[in-house]
């Protein structure tokens, strides 16, 4: 009988049981993973001298706890922030890469947006801010704020790139609280950001850079790859990983949790931690209490593929003096945006050598899962090449298939969390942690696993 059992060995699961020092207490407590590592979406291949992330390629360093994490595992010193060159960005439009404007005067001269559209975004200090706390999706406060053609060319990119997932289905409140909090506290995005420089001033608080969607934070990850991450958790906390098992039911008695795995080995604990993709919790739950079942249920995933390639350096024409580009749903292309993974990490590829990470699919287009892996590379060439000009064969491709990516936080997703939360507050000692409830990142992930960690001593 164990004391505590995690589900998952993501990186949700991996800091629940780092937060709670499970690693000094095997025969207490376990995770259990079902595959035959951990990690979940984070993991890093190395390709040719090449180093590849497969989902997630680092995090803003503006999260502490994610950053108390990186000191607890002795990893401050491989830290590596990103190149300052890539916070330059790019939009695709009209078939040629354009600098996304975060000035006032580069949004003057931007060729992203007409006379008309620029005139609107410049307009949102005077929109009154929306009354009420009901939902809205992102593309709808957009459109209200910075105009339709705004919201259309810099704001959907931006979903897809983040979320992989459509403006117009997604929640604000849910996505991004901050912009919402903006409103409602200040009346507007600009407004917000001039008093909160004040209020940052009267406090004698540094300058720092930001947007409207919060703090700014800079991209950061670890040398070598993020897998770096995963590798010291695994170390410390081997004597409690137990890989291969995927948990296929779970049941209570009067006092304790059984879980079996799908070979039908067993095990009791006196509390349960579910930090696996909501979609395998609602399988494990169905027989035991299908309410609950249906309530993780209800939380979609995108599916999202990311195809990396590497190329010599001069086969591709465009400078590459940036982070990459997004792509807006109205040019047709089935690219969301592509990250220049070597000029944000340089020693991603080889000397001579560039990676690109670029990204299909997401909620707007899930038939992109039936493209064989060369009907994908096809797909990438004709639409990256007329953007920067790629002259032969990659050097390598690896594509990373990610059938259901990322929860997506729809319309109504704050009500269906907070049913899943009632339920599961139902039954002693059960709790979940993971991407899908609170935030998306691996920032958000780490903090809601600390959370979790620390009611695990106190409750129950
Ligand atoms: C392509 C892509 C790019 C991303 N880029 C970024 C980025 O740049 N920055 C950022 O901050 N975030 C990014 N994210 C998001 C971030 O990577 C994830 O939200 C985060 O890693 C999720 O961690 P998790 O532990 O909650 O879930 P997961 O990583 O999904 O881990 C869940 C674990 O549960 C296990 N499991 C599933 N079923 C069972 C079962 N039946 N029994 C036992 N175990 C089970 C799985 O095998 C897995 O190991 C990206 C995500 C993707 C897909």
């Amino acid at each position: 009988m164990l004391d505590t059992l995690i589900i998952g060995g993501g990186i949700s699961g991996l800091t629940v049981a780092h937060a709670a020092g499970m690693g000094k207490r095997p025969g207490k407590c376990e995770l259990w993973e079902a595959c035959d590592r951990v990690g979940g979406t984070i993991g890093t291949d190395r390709v040719e001298g090449y180093s590849v992330d497969w989902g997630p390629n680092g995090f803003l360093d503006r999260e502490p706890l994610t950053l108390k994490l990186v000191d607890e595992l002795g990893l401050r010193e491989a830290l590596e922030p990103a190149n300052p060159l890539s916070e330059k960005r790019f939009i695709a439009k009209n078939g040629r890469l354009h600098p996304v404007p975060f000035s006032p005067a580069k949004m003057v001269k931007t060729a992203l947006l007409g006379p008309l559209g620029k005139a609107r975004v410049f307009c949102e200090p005077l929109v009154p801010g929306r009354r009420g706390d009901g939902d809205e999706s992102v593309f709808d406060f957009a459109a209200r704020r910075i105009g339709r053609a705004a919201a259309e060319t810099f704001v959907d990119p931006m979903v897809s790139g983040v979320f992989g997932g459509v403006a117009r289905e997604l929640s604000l409140p849910s996505c991004f609280p901050i912009m919402r909090e903006m409103e409602t506290r200040y009346g507007g995005l600009v407004k917000a950001m001039i008093a909160r420089g004040f209020e940052k001033r009267r406090a004698g608080a540094p300058k720092k850079k930001g947007g409207p969607a919060g703090p700014a934070g800079r991209l950061t990850s670890l040398q070598t790859g993020l897998d770096l991450l995963i590798q010291r958790l695994e170390q410390e906390l081997a004597p409690v990983i137990r890989k291969g098992r995927r948990i296929a039911r779970i049941t209570r008695n009067d006092d304790f949790w059984e879980v079996a795995d799908d070979s039908g080995t067993v095990v009791q604990a006196g509390k349960l931690v579910i930090a696996c993709p909501t979609y395998a919790a609602a399988g494990m739950l169905q027989d035991f209490d299908s309410e609950l079942a249906d309530a993780f249920e209800a939380i979609p995933y995108a599916p999202i593929i990311v195809v990396a390639t590497g190329h010599r350096r001069e086969d591709v024409t465009h400078p590459l003096d940036g982070f990459g580009f997004l792509v807006p749903r109205t040019q047709g292309m089935r690219t969301l945006g592509s990250i220049w993974t070597s000029s944000i990490f340089a020693a991603r590829a080889p000397e001579g050598y560039v990676q690109f990470r670029s990204m299909l699919g997401g909620a707007g287009d899930p038939a992109v899962l039936e493209l064989s892996d060369d009907q994908l590379w096809e797909t990438l060439r004709r639409e990256l090449d007329p953007l920067i000009g790629i002259r032969n064969d990659p050097t390598f491709i690896r594509i990373y298939r990610w059938e259901k990516g990322i929860p997506q936080f729809k319309l109504g997703h704050r009500e269906r969390r907070a049913r899943l939360e009632r339920l599961v507050a139902r039954h002693p000692g059960l709790f979940i942690t993971g991407n899908a409830y609170y935030g998306v990142g691996l920032n958000d992930c780490v903090k809601m696993a600390r959370r979790v960690a620390s009611q695990l001593d106190s409750r129950n």
